[in-house]
């Protein structure tokens, strides 16, 4: 019997708290789409095409909760086509779009619009929806009719729910629909008002108004509360402050349906950073202090944040180059992912492989209720896999990445680890470094 597909010679992790030590080489045999097989290196039948996974990781496909392919509205910045290839490249099997489209994607015909958008394309793409009509503020949206068009993340991201009564409201409506989430853009507006960077030294050297951190806490603590009295379910996007992640581990001790994520960028830089990269060094919520970003490390270690999505915000580059205070804010990262945050957590020791596959698998397929991805390698899982080189070293070139933007925080950079293969469903989607025809 000839096989589909076999990826060969590769070492799994096991998951963590596991006996296993996972340092055996093994096959994996894939066929119809799921793994069907899991055997000792060089056990495995004859196949059609294999992928070399020797002195590599086989993982599960990552998944990356915040993404935005700017479609439709702005696809000179990103389309469904360019994301996917550069999610593809960077391991990731699932992304989450988000829903600040022009039009804004916020009924269930803007659902099926968007996801036929997306048909074929070599990442397996949900969509959110907005918690308000048109992204407003002011009315929830049909959250049920979204829910049943398959929406399980809401959210107004790129704005922040303000209203406390709305807020309450569409937490109180997850309790009826399972697997929902309410997911944060936690900076309240008036605080944030004309900010352009984090409010400390550097916006005030360069006479910039300032986007306090206040802002995020007051919003994740007024949330933490209205999820405990109505007992919905929600998420913290791109948390950055060290005081908010304590919130966040302290309402989970009490039992709160609360989970928070964090972007690499968080992860690494500060607002130090801001000048060396300009624009590029822009986003919201914007590069906080040092502090902060050894506490968030540590917290992603520790389980007090629980996954890392990147906040994928591609901008077109004639957009980039206006001046700090008019340049739109976000930063491009589904590409490098995994290999900024193998870098600098797994490579320095600080966190294991088999955390590294909780924080960009498991957790974020669990917290946007994707039960295709983020599943274990093992007989019957949905094959969804992507082998990880942990020592291939690489620098980044925002031009080679398959962004139609070019805003990388990471050009430049030495990372240690890199996705060799993808597979989707079944089928290879890169190969050794490159996306498969
Ligand atoms: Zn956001």
């Amino acid at each position: 019997m000839t096989a589909e597909l076999v990826i060969t010679g590769g070492r799994l992790i096991a998951p963590a708290g596991s006996e296993d030590a996972g340092a055996a080489s093994v096959d994996v045999v894939i066929e119809g789409g799921h793994i069907a097989a899991v055997v000792p290196a060089g056990q495995a039948p004859a196949a059609r095409r294999t992928l070399d996974a020797s002195d590599a990781w086989i993982m599960p496909g990552f998944v990356d909760i915040q993404v935005h392919f700017r479609t439709p509205g702005a696809t000179d910045s990103e389309d469904m086509d360019s994301g996917a290839a550069g999610a593809a490249m960077g391991g990731v099997t699932a992304c989450v779009i988000m829903p600040n489209t022009n039009p804004p994607i916020d009924t269930p015909d803007m659902v099926n619009e968007v996801l036929a958008l997306a048909a074929g394309v070599p990442c397996d793409i949900r969509t959110s929806a907005a918690i308000t009509q048109g992204r407003a503020g002011e009315r929830l949206a049909d959250l049920a009719a979204l829910y049943d068009a398959g929406v399980r993340v809401f959210t107004d991201d790129g704005d922040c729910v303000a209203d406390d009564a709305l807020m309450e409201a569409a937490l109180a409506a997850t309790v009826r629909l399972p697997g929902a989430v309410i997911s944060q853009h936690a900076e309240n507006p008036a605080m944030v008002a004309g900010g352009v960077i984090n409010a400390g030294a550097v916006a005030e050297r360069l006479g910039l108004r300032g986007r306090p951190a206040e802002a995020e806490v007051s919003v994740v603590h007024r949330d933490i509360e209205l999820a405990r009295r109505t007992g919905g379910r929600y998420h913290v996007l791109h948390l950055s402050v060290a005081a908010a992640m304590y919130l966040v581990a302290r309402a989970k001790r009490d039992g709160v349906a609360v989970t928070a994520e964090v972007t690499p960028q968080h992860l690494v830089l500060s607002e130090d950073d801001v000048e060396r990269l300009g624009t590029t060094g822009k986003m919201n919520p914007p590069l906080r202090l040092a502090n902060d970003v050894a506490a968030l490390r540590r917290g992603i270690v520790d389980g007090s944040l629980d996954a890392v999505a990147t906040d994928h915000a591609p901008h077109h580059p004639s957009l980039k180059e206006r001046p700090l205070v008019d340049a739109p804010p976000g930063m491009i990262g589904v590409e490098t992912m995994a290999s900024v945050v193998w870098s600098e957590l797994v490579a320095s020791g600080q966190m294991t492989p088999a955390r590294f596959v909780e924080v960009v698998s498991t957790a974020p397929a669990r917290i946007a209720g994707i039960i295709d991805h983020g599943q274990p390698i093992a007989v019957g899982s949905p094959a969804n896999v992507t082998v990880f080189d942990p020592t291939e070293s690489w620098i980044v070139r925002a031009a080679d990445l398959q962004s139609r933007s070019l805003n990388s925080p990471w050009a430049g950079r030495t990372l240690t680890g890199r996705v060799r293969h993808t597979v989707l469903a079944g089928r290879p989607v890169v190969a050794n470094n490159d996306l498969c025809a």
